[in-house]
């Protein structure tokens, strides 16, 4: 069975304690490959390397480090095939969805802060004839980036690609969930002679390695994307140390339906934005708000079609609905449809695990699209992050009475609003507590737009120029004239 290596200082390595952890393919129910269990020992090697690579890499010219970078967005554009499947095949998701979104963004996330950084510019503050400031912008040091399981290579590239492009040194724990893309990443790292100590990733556990990251006196920046409890517990380990953070945590994110909007292209994208990725999108819109006029016509019609969506095999490109990344989490989203169930909701379709017929897949993790309805805003179904393919309905008759339900939870990632009514678009998106809002759309990225949640959703905001920021260290030089 294929054993994947941590990537430390430049070399391909197994880990220094010699276990292993199994590694699941969620679409079988079987284990497929074997991860390190690395521990703080591997951690430790892998933030030596990389504080020794800084003063290297974060004098070399911009041009360079561009250079490096763009030279790894071309292999994984190169690999892209290869790389879409081991991703469908380590997460569950449907081939289609790695093909069309998560390996083309690990590519553009490189290339887009490989070209950033050709394009920045510094501040300066003129203070008439007196004097005059301008703002250095430097690199810090060695970077941590932790990541999760949803969107594996996506994500994991979103942290380090700025991380790197503003001449940090970087050490990267992908999720032991889906290892397996970032391994291929170190593959690609080695092929491009990028210098060794500059990326180093680390493979194992949360609570030992993404622990020891974020406990080790020579990671003085962490960038963070997972579970906000996971989030509480990293900043409890950090603030002690000053160390600068970076949290992209939970959400649970409204999305809200006025009797005006363009009922066909609302429905065609509300499809999406319930069940892409199985539901495991921290973006997905799970708490759905329609206006009563509309509401008996949107259910009828939004059951209806999610009703005919075909779960079945990741790998077949016709596959819409996947598996779900492991077995325990399926069991917590069913726990979730059980809670909702007590809490008095109808499940109007889906709501169960599914058995697939092909006799190799039987023990995946496959679960049917789920809409709940009859539940009150603020019970804990509504109230707490599910991650799954299981949304629920709910009317309301008045934009204030929305606004209350939409910005009820602890949570403030992202909300999606659909209406014609530009100036009740523009109200509404000024008093949703959110960090994203989309009118009339989902998922429409741009990668220079600030990217991050309020509330317990996060802290701080990754994309464009902020992460650049994030990753840099300001610093203002003032001079008498
Ligand atoms: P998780 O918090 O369990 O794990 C995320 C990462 O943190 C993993 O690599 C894990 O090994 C590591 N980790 C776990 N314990 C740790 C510890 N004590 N110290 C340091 N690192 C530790 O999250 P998950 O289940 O992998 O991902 C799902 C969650 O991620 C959901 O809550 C989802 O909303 C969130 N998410 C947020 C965004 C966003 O941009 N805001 C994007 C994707 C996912």
């Amino acid at each position: 069975m294929k054993k994947l290596t941590n990537y430390i200082n430049g070399n391909l390595v197994a880990p220094i304690g010699g276990s292993y952890l199994d590694n699941i393919d969620p679409s079988r129910g079987k284990v497929y490959s074997l991860i390190p269990d690395s521990d703080e020992r591997d951690v430790a090697l892998a933030a030596k390397a990389a504080k020794e690579a800084f003063p290297f890499w974060s004098n070399l010219s911009t041009k360079k480090r561009s250079d490096y970078l763009l030279a790894i967005s071309e292999r994984i554009e190169a690999r892209m095939h290869e790389m879409a499947e081991a991703e469908s095949l380590d997460n569950g998701k449907p081939i289609s969805l790695a093909m069309e979104v998560d390996i083309p963004r690990a590519r553009d996330n490189f290339a887009f802060y490989a070209t950033a950084i050709l394009h920045e510019q510094s501040e300066s503050h003129l203070m008439g004839t007196t004097g005059f400031n301008y703002t250095l912008r430097d690199a810090i040091g060695v970077a941590g980036c932790i990541s999760p399981w949803n969107l594996p290579l996506y994500l994991f590239s979103w942290k380090i690609a700025p991380a790197l492009a503003s001449g940090n040194t970087v050490v990267a724990k992908p999720s032991e969930i889906t290892p397996y893309t970032a391994y291929l990443l170190s593959e690609i790292c080695v092929e491009i002679n990028l210098p060794p100590g500059v990326l180093n990733i680390v493979h194992g556990l949360g609570p030992k390695v993404g622990q020891a990251i974020s406990e080790h006196p020579d990671i003085p920046v962490i960038s963070f994307t997972g579970g906000t409890a996971t989030g509480k517990q990293i900043s409890a380990t950090a603030a002690p140390l000053f160390k600068k953070l970076s949290l992209e945590l939970g959400g649970k994110n409204p999305n809200i339906i006025f009797a005006d909007c363009d009922f066909d292209e609302m429905l065609k994208t509300t499809l999406r934005s319930s069940f892409a990725n199985q539901g495991q999108i921290c973006l997905c819109g799970s708490r759905i708000f329609i206006e009563r006029s509309i509401y008996e016509k949107f259910k009828n019609a939004f059951v209806e079609k999610v009703s005919q969506m075909k779960v079945g095999i990741p790998s077949d490109p016709k596959t819409k609905m996947g598996a779900l990344v492991s077995e325990s989490h399926l069991n917590k989203v069913l726990s979730y449809v059980k809670l909702a169930q007590e809490e008095g909701g109808r499940v109007l379709t889906g709501g169960n695990r599914v058995i697939l017929e092909e006799a190799e897949f039987k023990d995946g993790y496959y679960m049917r699209p789920t809409i709940i309805e009859g539940l009150d805003a603020y019970c804990r179904t509504n109230q707490e992050e599910i991650f799954g393919p299981v949304v629920s309905l709910q009317a309301f008759d008045t934009e204030e009475e929305v606004l209350a339900y939409a910005n009820s939870t602890r949570y403030g990632l992202a909300a999606t609003l659909w209406t014609s009514n530009l100036q009740r678009a523009h109200r509404m998106a000024h008093k949703l507590e959110s960090g994203i809002v989309w009118v009339n759309c989902w998922l429409l990225r741009d990668l220079r737009t600030p990217f991050g949640g309020m509330k317990q959703s996060g802290m701080g905001r990754e994309g464009g120029f902020e992460a650049l920021r994030f990753f840099t260290e300001p610093k203002n030089v003032c001079i008498r004239l």
